[in-house]
């Protein structure tokens, strides 16, 4: 049988070279327009973080909550690709003022919740710093222009690898990511300039003070499940274990750290 449609582009008269240089031709225009739309795309998304941290994270809030100042922390929430941490179909919301789900019950932290915590956590260029709660992975990626390395756990096996996969094909080499149970810490890289907990605990986890340096700090929600949680600095003297600072921040809404010493 005759093919209803064939091209005419095999064989060596001039129609055939003709037809391969059209091919050719409308091969590399496709491209290019592939091209221009992708970059056309990354501007928008530029233009969308500039908005997100004048409007949500470098003015005061109408919460009254402070305005994040530190010029780093800013920087950083400006060229962190937050729309490549949220899900396909939540994209047009990730600069958006709000928290996102993540899969498995969990959620993206707020622009603002995310820039706050890491300007309390006074990140230094050659800090080592520990995040329970990888989640997307986000909050890490926020850390690490600001820091030497940053370690992260989580609970959620399929999270945490699916965090660890994002932030290599993202270009990130000085965050590690660890799937396990973040109340313990991570003893065998303590101990840690910073720690940062994005799940709400009802006590501070004795392990993670204990990993902290004499001088560091950590930030970390405290509350009951579901109940009004207080975000909650702790910062350690030098002057032995008991040199212990808390000071209350800001009323915040964080999902709750699971594990800990009773479920083991
Ligand atoms: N920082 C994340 C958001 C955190 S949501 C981001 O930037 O996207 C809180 C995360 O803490 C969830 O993924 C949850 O599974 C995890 N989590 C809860 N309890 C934990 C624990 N004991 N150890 C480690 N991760 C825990």
């Amino acid at each position: 049988m005759k093919p209803l449609f064939a091209l005419p582009c095999f064989g060596d008269g001039s129609t055939s070279r003709t037809c391969r240089l059209l091919l050719t031709s409308l091969f590399f225009l496709v491209a290019a327009g592939e091209l221009v739309f992708a970059q056309d795309e990354e501007e928008k998304f530029r233009k969308l973080r500039e908005e997100m941290v004048r409007t949500q994270i470098a003015s005061e809030r109408w919460t009254g909550s402070d305005a994040v100042r530190d010029p780093g922390v800013l920087d950083s929430l400006r060229k962190t690709l937050r729309h490549r941490f949220v899900p396909a179909e939540l994209v047009p919301y990730a600069y958006d003022d709000g928290p996102l789900p993540v899969g498995y019950g969990q959620t993206i932290s707020q622009p603002y919740i995310v820039a706050k915590m890491t300007e309390l956590l006074e990140p230094k260029a050659e800090h080592r710093v520990l995040e329970i709660g990888t989640g997307s992975g986000y909050q890490a990626a926020v850390l690490s222009p600001l820091v030497a390395q940053v370690y992260t756990i989580e609970i959620i096996e399929p999270l945490g690898n699916a965090a660890r996969q994002r932030l290599a094909a993202l270009g990130y080499k000085n965050i590690e990511v660890r799937v396990g149970d973040g109340y313990f810490g991570w003893p065998e890289k303590a101990p840690f300039d910073g720690i940062i907990v994005t799940a709400a605990a009802n006590h501070v986890p004795p392990p993670l003070i204990e990993q902290l340096k004499p001088g560091g700090r950590m930030v970390i929600p405290v509350g009951n499940p579901f109940q009004p949680q207080m975000l909650v600095l702790v910062a350690k003297g030098s002057k032995g274990p008991r040199d212990i600072q808390v000071r209350n921040l800001m009323p915040v809404a964080f999902v709750p750290l699971t594990g800990g010493p009773k479920s083991n």
